[in-house]
């Protein structure tokens, strides 16, 4: 890699890396290994002050721009990141400690999709005309102005992408704040936005704990706030930017459902499981961990998920042809740890897994229990991590009412070979982004978001464009003002 691990300075302020080692110090620790690859410091209140003034001054200047003009530099910068793919997989393994094999083709080719896609868009937003007899209304589609945007530790290239990408293609600037635990790569993004032209200070980031994103939220020159986080945290998030009326996009948690009919094949459906469970080491938002299959394949499922099982490659996250890495940290692999305790307390059956690897880093088995029911804690809780709850049920009805009975709605898929009952079921799953015979595909093209506590808005897609922009609207009159007086 080509790639210092140890950044050039904690944030990325004003178009350059900034340093203030007055913050609390941030340890970068490789989750293969344990070992700390690097130290960070979190934003001081001055650093947050610096990055607000920054992003105020190049929004302004931004605004300005054609839409074309803008969606030029998204998509150059989509084209730098595509050219840099390897040796920025390999920071997001280090940052992460997601297997190499997946960080080449989901992290930073997602936040290049997601770049490209907002910087071809760019020149089509509009406003519309509205014709009323002889007046009219127009509108004009206005940017939202400085956004702060706050990621979670799974995915940090692609989060600050999916952020900043429709954000900055809407005419605002951006304050990002990634995950203590995984601060490197949004400093990459940041890095590769200046080199394809974006003014500096349009993209800032700086790091910190909790208390930073807190203090960029409910700051009054911050505008619209996107989180990606956990349900409390989200809370918190919501009601803080409520305070101040500004817009809000949450990507919360999930406890999705997966739902396998009788007459799904067989391995079309369990190798849906293991893409919706154990990919990323479980540590997916969307993930289906609540597998609910028809009680005439449930042996059949479990059998052929044990044999594939055998074939994940667990091990070094830097060989390509390992297929299951670490969790993201100690404290991560411990809370995964308590759940799975809690599951065989509770009397679920443990068919796979279970136990932590015996080699350096923080790495747990992948890990299935059957015959799990609803009111077990890993049938309700989100564990992210690699734990897998298979359920059974009898009828149609009776999987769908299960299904829907969680606060969360972020996913939900269905296998069957029967396509009227794929559409009939998905359509009853209160769910916000559905798969059919598939899970976890995550298009830019196709909106991503969650209903009930699942969260709030929509990134990626058109969808997005509706929560980085506002319309103006202007009654133009044509003939003279009629006053009562
Ligand atoms: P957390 O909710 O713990 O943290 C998310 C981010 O919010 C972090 O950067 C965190 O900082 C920050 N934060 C914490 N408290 C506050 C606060 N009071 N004000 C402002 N910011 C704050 O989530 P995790 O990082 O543990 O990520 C896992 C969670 O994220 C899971 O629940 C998962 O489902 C969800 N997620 C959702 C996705 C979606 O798109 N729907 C995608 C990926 C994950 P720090 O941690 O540095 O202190």
């Amino acid at each position: 890699m080509t790639y210092e691990i140890q950044p050039a300075g904690s944030h990325y302020i004003d178009g350059a890396y900034v340093e203030d080692t007055a913050g609390a110090e941030i340890p970068v620790i490789y989750a293969a290994t344990g070992e700390r690859i690097a130290t960070l410091h979190a934003a001081t209140p001055a650093i947050v002050e610096q990055a607000l003034v920054a992003a105020e001054k190049a929004q302004a200047e931004w605004a300005k721009l054609s839409p074309r003009e803008r969606g030029r530099v998204l998509t150059h910068a989509a084209a730098i990141m595509r050219e840099r793919n390897h040796d920025l997989s390999v920071l997001e393994t280090y940052d992460t400690g997601k297997p190499l094999q997946e960080t080449l083709v989901a992290d930073a080719t997602s936040g290049s999709d997601a770049l490209e896609y907002f910087g071809g868009l760019a020149a089509s937003l509009t406003g519309e005309h509205i014709p009323l007899g002889e007046d009219w209304v127009y509108t004009i589609r206005e940017p939202l102005g400085v956004c702060v945007g706050i990621g979670a530790w799974n995915y940090p290239t692609q989060i600050a992408c999916w952020k900043a990408a429709p954000a900055l293609a809407c005419g605002n600037a951006m304050v990002f704040k990634p995950s203590e635990t995984t601060p490197l790569c949004a400093l990459k993004v940041a890095e590769i936005l200046t080199e394809a032209g974006a003014p500096a200070g349009l993209f800032n980031v700086v790091q910190g704990m909790g208390e930073v994103g807190a203090s960029l939220v409910t700051d009054s020159r911050v505008a619209k706030v996107s989180l990606t986080g956990s349900v409390p945290t989200g809370r918190k998030v919501y009601a803080a930017a409520a305070d101040g009326m500004k817009h809000v996009t949450m990507e919360l948690g999930g406890k999705s459902p997966m739902l396998v009919f009788d007459d799904a094949d067989i391995d079309n459906a369990v190798g849906g499981a293991i893409l919706g469970n154990f990919y990323s080491s479980g540590q997916i938002c969307s993930n289906g961990t609540r597998v609910f299959v028809q009680k005439g394949i449930k042996e059949a499922f479990l059998a052929r998920l044990n044999e594939r099982l055998k074939d994940a490659v667990i091990g070094d996250p830097l060989d390509e042809a390992t297929s299951f890495g670490p969790m993201v940290s100690e404290q991560q692999m411990t809370i995964v740890q308590g759940f799975i305790e809690k599951g065989v307390a509770e009397g679920a059956r443990l068919v796979a897994g279970g136990k932590r690897i015996d080699r350096d880093g923080w790495y747990l088995e992948p890990t299935v229990f059957a015959d799990v029911t609803d009111d077990m804690t890993i049938a309700r809780e989100e564990i992210f991590g690699p734990v897998m709850s298979v359920l059974d049920f009898d009828t149609e009805e009776e999987a769908i009412a299960r299904a829907n009975a969680t606060e969360y709605g972020l996913s939900a898929g269905v296998f069957t070979s029967d396509l009227s009952r794929g559409h009939r079921v998905i359509g009853q799953l209160r769910a916000g982004s559905c798969f059919i015979n598939s899970y976890n595909d995550a298009p830019v093209e196709a909106p991503f978001g969650g209903v009930k506590m699942s969260g709030v808005g929509r990134e990626n897609s058109k969808a997005a464009i509706e929560h980085w922009s506002q319309m103006k609207s202007v009654y133009v009159r044509m003939g003279d003002v009629e006053a009562p007086f």
